[in-house]
């Protein structure tokens, strides 16, 4: 397929200029970052998620540490690592690792991760900041995924060939009509925040909304972050759109699989990110960013 939108291309090329970064500062005496995921439960999607990200962190030249908790893990218990994690001088960046089994408040727990840790950008402060705009004033950590396809769109836009040695260009969306699927705290709300930011015209779908095809067929740029394979199809697409997958899936064979049906589509639209090698390794680059980030602010 020739119109990929190579997500490992260009989170190769942020994760080389942050390890080059993590070498001038260890050179200088400085700390390594330090990143420290949670894992609860024996959910396999996540084990192979969080064992991805501690293996980038450790190649980037990081101190990477994973803490794995049985799904009978109480709140308090977890409140108590947080809370060590908080207060230890090497780490840096706390992910907890979502979705959390049932019985333990996400909303909560993520709130007691300190908000200069927070590598994922939950924390309600940074999410007040995101939505207010002062996160373009001074650093404070980004939802990794909105974050990554924030890029994707730049990269998507940006017309003379530039990976591999310059940045893409933060594009300016004015008159672009975006449609967004799917309103979770950790995707959709904060990626239509971010492309409101870029000055698009933003419109949220989500289980409740009439008519779907209607609404997304009028997207310049399409985003699927509903996690149900072969969701989006031919009707749903604009010619010449330019498509986001976030959803993973497992097909029959236990393959990775989008949201979005690409055979059917490819040929009518104008990019398309892959599954795999589209958001996901943008998700893990931006974690490994805003970890970065937060280690030099403190
Ligand atoms: P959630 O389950 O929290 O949200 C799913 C959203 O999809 C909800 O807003 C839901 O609507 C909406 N939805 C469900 N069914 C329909 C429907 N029939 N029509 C329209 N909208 C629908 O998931 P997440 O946001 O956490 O993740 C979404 C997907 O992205 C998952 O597959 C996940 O694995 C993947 N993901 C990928 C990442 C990556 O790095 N590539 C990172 C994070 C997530 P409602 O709110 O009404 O229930």
């Amino acid at each position: 397929m020739k119109n990929l939108i190579d997500g490992k291309k260009l989170a190769k090329f942020y994760c080389d200029i942050i390890a080059k970064e993590v070498n001038v500062r260890v050179s200088q005496g400085k700390r390594r970052p330090g990143l420290a995921v949670i894992l609860v439960g024996e959910n396999q999607a996540s084990k192979a998620y969080v064992g991805s990200k501690t293996k980038k962190a450790t190649a980037l030249g990081f101190e990477s540490y994973q803490y794995s908790l049985g799904s009978d893990v109480s709140e308090k218990e977890l409140l108590n690592l947080i809370n060590q994690l908080n207060h230890d001088e090497k780490v840096d960046g706390i992910l907890l690792q979502l979705p959390l089994p049932r019985g333990l408040d996400q909303t909560y727990l993520l709130n007691a991760i300190s908000p200069f840790k927070d590598a994922d950008g939950l924390h309600p402060l940074n999410q007040g900041k995101l939505f207010t705009g002062l996160y373009k004033h001074s650093f404070s950590p980004i939802p990794c995924t909105p974050f990554g396809i924030v890029k994707l769109i730049d990269l998507a836009y940006t017309t003379d060939s530039i990976i591999g040695d310059k940045e893409p260009v933060a594009i300016d969306l004015s008159g672009k009509k975006v449609v967004v699927v799917g309103r979770s705290t950790l995707v959709g709300k904060p990626l239509g925040i971010l492309l409101l930011d870029k000055n698009a015209t933003v419109t949220y779908a989500h289980s409740k909304s009439l008519n779907l095809s209607e609404i997304t067929s009028q997207a310049d740029i399409l985003i699927s972050a509903v996690g149900s394979a072969n969701f989006i199809k031919k009707e749903h697409v604009k010619k010449e759109a330019v498509v986001i997958d976030v959803g993973i899936n497992r097909n029959s064979s236990g393959g990775l699989i989008g949201d979005v049906k690409i055979d059917e589509i490819a040929d009518k639209v104008k990019l398309i990110t892959p599954v795999p090698g589209g958001v996901g390794p943008m998700t893990v680059a931006m974690l490994m960013w805003n970890t970065l980030q937060l280690s030099k602010n403190r």
